[in-house]
């Protein structure tokens, strides 16, 4: 399953610096001029500078945007993956295997989806391996749908991925983190099923993969490539008064598109600002995991959500 990305001259021609080669059903020459492709495929062994390909991202508009970050990872993870520095090339090339090209597909229709469709295509997603290896996809839990409708939520929480337990149950953070994370919104007057009413509230849980890595280790970059148009449309639908980004893969994955660096960047220097995800308020904080680890840095989350809960009583 494909989708169809509208690429004009200028971004397919930004898209070959960058190494990202257009496949299309049709001929190679007849793909320059075609009004749109259906597959990207990036070219993992491509070496050009990376502050480059960053501005790329803050010029272009939102779907290119998220095809060039592609790009940008798969670079990056060659030159990790590589030992190589960040500013390539060099003049002595290593004769190495070149690595399978990383092909990204995103989901057909996903623009149009409502809640109930996103739900569904989410549940029957192939497009990495870790369908795999799931028991479950997490999607999310929290204020009823209505009518196959996107629940009215204040609140969208982000987190990183299933767990063993939340891909156990199908549902996000029930594990240790989970159990903070509600304590964290008890404190604000809130929980993961309340429903939005006239005082404000609702939330909605989401994770930026739907389906667990396994043995817990990071996502990859293109696992959370494939899954990030998943998070993306449930913003668009939710439109919440406050996302609440937890943890460093939550904000990379909102933030990449509009702070620079932010995936060299601690979460520690992120925090205490108010940011912007599809013109809407982010707040940075650290993850519930890493707090149980840390428990010191409780106090730094509650003024995080201090912050938070100011914005989004400012706002009404
Ligand atoms: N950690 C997360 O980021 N999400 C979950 O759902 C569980 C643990």
């Amino acid at each position: 399953m494909t989708d169809t990305l509208h690429l004009d001259k200028r971004q397919r021609a930004m898209l070959a610096e960058m190494g990202v080669r257009v496949w299309s059903p049709m001929s190679e020459a007849a793909v320059m001029d075609a009004p749109a492709v259906e597959t990207l495929v990036v070219d993992t062994s491509a070496s050009v500078p990376v502050d480059a390909v960053m501005q790329a991202h803050a010029d272009e508009a939102h779907s290119f945007a998220a095809a060039s970050e592609l790009a940008t990872q798969a670079i990056a993870n060659a030159a990790g993956a590589e030992g190589v520095t960040r500013h390539m090339p060099t003049a002595t090339p290593v004769l190495k295997e070149k690595p399978e090209p990383l092909i990204i597909q995103r989901p057909e229709g996903i623009d149009q989806m409502d809640w109930s469709a996103l739900h569904t295509t989410v549940s029957s997603c192939q497009a990495c391996t870790l369908c795999s290896t799931r028991n479950n996809t997490v999607f999310g839990v929290g204020a009823p749908a209505v009518e196959g409708q996107a629940p009215q939520v204040d609140w969208l929480i982000v987190g990183e991925a299933p767990g063993e337990s939340e891909d156990q149950q199908g549902e996000p953070f029930v594990g240790q983190a989970g159990k903070l994370l509600d304590n964290m919104l008890s404190a604000m007057k809130l929980s993961r099923t309340g429903e939005r009413t006239p005082e404000g509230g609702g939330v909605f849980i989401a994770n930026v993969l739907k389906c667990r890595p396994p043995g817990n280790r990071n996502p990859k970059p293109e696992e959370v490539a494939q899954c990030l148009p998943y998070l993306e449309r449930q913003v668009a639908l939710l439109k919440p008064k406050m996302i609440l980004a937890m943890g460093r893969f939550a904000v990379q994955a909102l933030l990449r598109d509009s702070v620079p660096e932010v995936e060299s960047t601690p979460l520690g220097k992120l925090r205490g600002r108010v940011y912007q995800y599809q013109n809407l308020p982010v707040v940075v904080t650290y993850h519930p995991a890493y707090v149980l680890r840390n428990l010191p840095e409780k106090a730094k989350v509650w003024a995080d959500l201090c912050l938070a809960m100011g914005r989004v009583k400012g706002a009404e």
